[in-house]
């Protein structure tokens, strides 16, 4: 057995939140060993959020251009894929090489390992033939993997995930999305915006299922007017390929595709970290941590593999206190970064992290922040966008909130009738105690519009004060005061 090289802190997998940690216990100093079996970035830059947001912004041009008839004239597109295969090939994952990445971490100071990590006895972690000794902790990055559903005979056929729906070059003529979340959503409307004729089905019964109701007409209303055609409530039970065709066997309809999009959710795989040798179940869902992302005494976890929300927001938020929990840790047990170590842990080069926790603190562990879901935003980038934060009303009221709700429609406010936008606000407060704990913004630029409502909902602003507040005319963020007008 190799003799384990002692490092001060190693990271297995290096997605949105593994790199952000490593990088940033790098650069103050540590000695950091970051283990990568794929690409470094992990899913959003190579096959999630950059290129399906390129995507959606090629898609959105086009449909915006379509609206010039009877607005501004006339316009005519024809739509290309080559050019939007081209930027997400060049521009975002160049050709799905990491190496920047791998050059961006070891410029930090970081030692790169590739290969698959799994945890071996406590403080270690086994690569291949290397085995590394932490001295102050083990991070798990390991995110999810799409999780594809026990459909009879699915297994057996070539379909799609979000990686082949990134990396495709040429359209098929027709696609099968199963799945109505808002990956199958964002990129069911994508691809019928370029002249795919694209089928969703939904086991739930409406899309979006996870947001307000009437988010979920407003998405479905708009992709139907793209073409797409919905099924809600539909199980799939078979799925055949022929060598040409896929046909989707559900609810006793066929329904048949040049390809078949699997998008049904997102799945930890903690069976193969060596759990068990930490004394840490591997049989659950996702890591359970604690509010500053311990999972056990020296390791901790980020990003999806917590299943506290999948979204990168998420993941940075979550290695910002890991970052600042290790290196509170670090600091308490007096340790000195090694001979390689590029940095003083109390000096200057600590960018961002020494804001967290050791600079200027006298590493008390109550300068290490904790992790606070209350006001989590998620957008849903269909056009119209759906962003949302906190609870739903419906979740609100099993929480045993004394709910009121109060919705505006974009449509009659001046910047929405201008707009012809489809669209609302919708809050939802929490009448005794006076403040927000949800909002909805579904419109043009829903996303943005989300911006105040989560700063309403994080900082508990009081309702009183929200509706002394001044919103700019004619903006579609006005709407939220109509909104507020109609709490109740
Ligand atoms: C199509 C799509 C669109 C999305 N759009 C958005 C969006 O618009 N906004 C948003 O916020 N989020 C979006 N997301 C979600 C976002 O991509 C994830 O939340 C984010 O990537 C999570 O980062 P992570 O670090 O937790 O995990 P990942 O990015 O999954 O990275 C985990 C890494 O760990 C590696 N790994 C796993 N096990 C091991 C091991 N044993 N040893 C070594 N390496 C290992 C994997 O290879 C991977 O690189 C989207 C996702 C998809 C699929």
């Amino acid at each position: 057995m190799a003799e384990p090289q002692i490092v001060d802190v190693v990271v297995v997998g290096l997605g949105v939140g593994g790199e952000e940690v490593a990088g940033r216990l790098a650069e103050a100093g540590l000695s950091v060993v970051g283990v990568e079996r794929s690409l470094v970035g992990g899913e959003c830059p190579y096959w999630g959020c950059i290129p399906s947001k390129m995507m959606i912004r090629a898609a959105n041009a086009i449909a915006e251009a379509r609206r010039v008839d009877g607005l501004a004239g006339t316009a005519q597109v024809r739509p290309d894929w080559a050019p939007v295969a081209k930027r997400i090939r060049e521009e975002a994952t160049d050709t799905w090489d990491d190496r920047a990445a791998v050059d961006r971490f070891v410029g930090k100071g970081g030692r790169f390992v590739r290969g698959s990590g799994r945890l071996d006895g406590p403080g270690r972690v086994r690569v291949g033939d290397q085995v590394f000794q932490a001295r102050h902790g083990i991070v798990l990055g390991t995110g999810t993997r799409p999780s594809v559903p026990p459909v009879d005979g699915l297994a057996d056929t070539p379909y799609w995930t979000n990686h082949q729906a990134i990396e495709v070059e040429e359209l098929p003529e027709s696609l099968l999305v199963l799945g109505g979340g808002a990956i199958g959503l964002e990129l069911a409307q994508v691809f019928a915006r370029f002249g795919v004729r694209v089928t969703v089905v939904e086991a739930l019964d409406r899309v979006l299922a996870v947001e307000e109701p009437e988010a979920s007409e407003v998405a479905a209303a708009a992709l139907r007017a793209d073409g797409v055609k919905i099924h809600t409530g539909v199980t799939a039970e078979r799925v055949d390929h022929d060598g040409r065709r896929f046909t989707l066997h559900a609810g006793g309809t066929a329904y048949t595709a040049d390809r078949l999009l699997v998008v049904t959710g997102r799945r930890a795989h903690l069976d193969e970290l060596g759990l068990d040798s930490v004394g840490v179940r591997a049989d659950q869902r996702y890591l359970a941590v604690d509010d500053r992302l311990r999972v056990t005494d020296g390791i901790w976890a980020v990003g999806d593999v917590t299943g506290e929300g999948a979204f990168t927001h998420v993941a940075m938020y979550q290695a910002g206190i890991v970052v600042a929990d290790l290196l509170d840790h670090f600091r308490r047990a007096g340790s000195t970064p090694d001979a390689s170590g590029t940095a003083s842990v109390t000096g200057g080069a600590m960018g961002a992290a020494s804001t967290h926790a050791v600079s200027g603190s006298s590493g008390s562990a109550g300068t290490v922040p904790r992790a606070d879901y209350r006001a989590l935003p998620r957008v849903t980038f269909t056009d119209p966008e759906v962003g949302a934060v906190g609870l739903t009303e419906q979740q609100a009221r099993q929480r045993g909130i004394n709910v009121q709700v109060g919705t505006a429609q974009l449509g009659s406010s001046t910047r929405g009738w201008i707009h012809r936008a489809d669209g609302f606000v919708k809050l939802v407060a929490d009448a005794d105690q006076g403040v927000l704990v949800g909002g909805t913004s579904v419109g043009p630029a829903g996303g943005e519009v989300l911006s105040a409502l989560a700063v309403a909902v994080h900082a508990a602003v009081p309702l009183a004060q929200l509706r002394h507040m001044i919103y700019a005319y004619p903006t579609f963020h006005r709407a939220i005061s109509e909104a507020l007008r109609e709490l109740r």
